[in-house]
C-alpha cells in the first residue's frame, strides 16, 4: 500500500454528508463519470491544474509562469491581450507544477496533493471540538474513496483510535473486498442508486448498475448486521432519471433491502461545477442543459418524497439537509 493517498480538496465545515459539524475528505480518482458531476477534479486519479484568466496580471506584467516552465510553447496559451487563456497539461508536461508554484494571484492552481495518514489526522484533530458539540466527525468521500481502500482503512483505524467519529460515501462500483474491509471501521455509510435501468445507468455515469446495486444489496446485509446507518441518495436529474418508472423501480429495490434506512435522500440536480470545468479545459458533460426552474423542481422533489413515503414506506425526503 502507498503511505500516502492523493486527496483533491479537504472541506472543513460541512453539514450535509453525515451527522453534525465535519470535515469532510475528497478523495481523487472516481470510477463513474456521472455527466452531472459538480465535482470534476476529483474524477482522474492525478494531479491536475486549474486555470483561471481572471485572475491573470498579463504576460507582459507578469509572465512569472512562462520564465518557469520548461516548456511553454507547449503548454501555457495566452490571448491577444496577454492574458493566460489555459494551460495544456499535454505529453511535454512533466507536471513539475512550477508554473502554479510561482504565479503570484494563483491564476494556476493545482488540484490534488498527496497526504500521509499522521497529515491527515493533524488537519482533522484540529476541529476536534466542533466534532464533540456537534456529533460530528469525518467524511471520506470523492471521487471514490474506495479506490483507495487500503488507505482508507489506515485512516480509519487513526479516526477510530482517537474516538473520531466516521462516515464513508461512496458510489460502490467497486469490488466488495474494498467497501467491506473499509466499511468494518465506518459510523455510517452514504451511497446513491442512480438509475435502476442499467443501460441508461451506463449513459448517465459510464458503468452498468449491476455491480452497484449487488454492493448496495451486501452493503444493507452488513448494516443489518453490524447496526451500522446506511443512508442512500437519488441525485434526481430532470430528463435523466426523474420519470416515475425509475423512481418507483427504486422505490421497490428500496423496499426489498433487509436494513430499515436511516434515510432516503432526494437530491435536487443543479448546474454547478461549470467553472470548475472550464478551470481545466474540460467541457461540462451536460453542455447547456437547461433545467427546470428551482421552485418548480423542488416541489416536485417534495411530491416525489412523499409517494415514496406513502407507497413504499421509505424514510425519503428531499434534499440531504434532515437530521442524520
Ligand atoms: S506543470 Fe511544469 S511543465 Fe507543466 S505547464 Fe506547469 S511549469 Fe510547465
Ligand atoms: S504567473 Fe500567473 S499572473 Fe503571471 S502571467 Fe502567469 S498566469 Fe498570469
Amino acid at each position: 500500500m502507498s503511505d500516502t493517498a492523493l486527496v483533491s480538496n479537504i472541506q472543513k465545515y460541512t453539514i450535509h454528508d453525515g451527522p453534525g459539524i465535519r470535515t469532510e475528505v475528497f478523495f481523487s480518482g472516481c470510477t463513474m463519470r456521472c455527466i452531472w458531476c459538480s465535482n470534476p477534479e476529483t474524477i482522474e486519479q492525478r494531479q491536475r491544474l486549474g486555470f483561471y484568466p481572471a485572475k491573470c496580471i498579463t504576460r507582459e506584467k507578469c509572465g512569472l509562469c512562462v520564465k518557469a516552465c520548461p516548456v511553454p510553447e507547449k503548454t501555457l496559451v495566452f490571448g491577444d491581450d496577454g492574458v493566460l487563456r489555459r494551460v495544456n497539461q499535454v505529453a511535454e508536461c512533466d507536471g513539475c507544477f512550477k508554473c502554479a508554484e510561482v504565479c503570484p494571484p494563483r491564476a494556476i492552481k493545482v488540484w490534488g496533493e498527496r497526504y500521509t495518514v499522521a497529515e491527515l489526522m493533524k488537519i482533522i484533530e484540529e476541529d476536534r471540538s466542533f466534532y464533540e458539540r456537534t456529533g460530528g466527525g469525518v467524511t471520506l468521500s470523492g471521487g471514490e474513496v474506495l479506490a483507495q481502500a487500503d488507505f482508507a482503512v489506515e485512516l480509519l483505524k487513526a479516526c477510530k483510535a482517537v474516538n473520531i467519529n466516521t462516515c464513508v460515501e461512496t458510489a460502490l462500483n467497486v469490488p466488495w473486498s474494498a467497501a467491506e474491509r473499509v466499511f468494518r471501521l465506518a459510523d455510517m455509510i452514504i451511497t446513491d442508486v442512480k438509475h435502476m435501468d442499467s443501460a441508461k445507468h451506463r449513459e448517465i455515469t459510464g458503468a452498468g448498475n449491476e455491480l452497484v446495486l449487488e454492493n448496495i444489496r451486501k452493503t444493507a446485509e452488513f448494516c443489518a448486521g453490524s447496526g451500522v446507518p446506511l443512508v442512500i441518495r437519488t441525485p434526481i436529474v430532470p430528463d435523466y432519471n426523474a420519470d416515475d418508472t425509475n423512481i418507483r423501480a427504486t422505490g421497490e429495490f428500496l423496499r426489498g433491502l433487509p436494513v430499515e434506512l436511516a434515510a432516503y435522500q432526494l437530491l435536487p440536480y443543479r448546474k454547478m461545477g461549470t467553472e470548475k470545468y472550464d478551470s481545466l479545459g474540460d467541457d461540462y458533460p451536460m453542455g447547456d442543459y437547461a433545467p427546470p426552474e428551482r421552485a418548480d423542481w423542488e416541489a416536485h422533489l417534495l411530491e416525489l418524497a412523499e409517494m415514496l413515503r406513502r407507497d413504499y414506506g421509505l424514510p425519503a425526503v428531499a434534499g440531504s439537509a434532515g437530521k442524520l
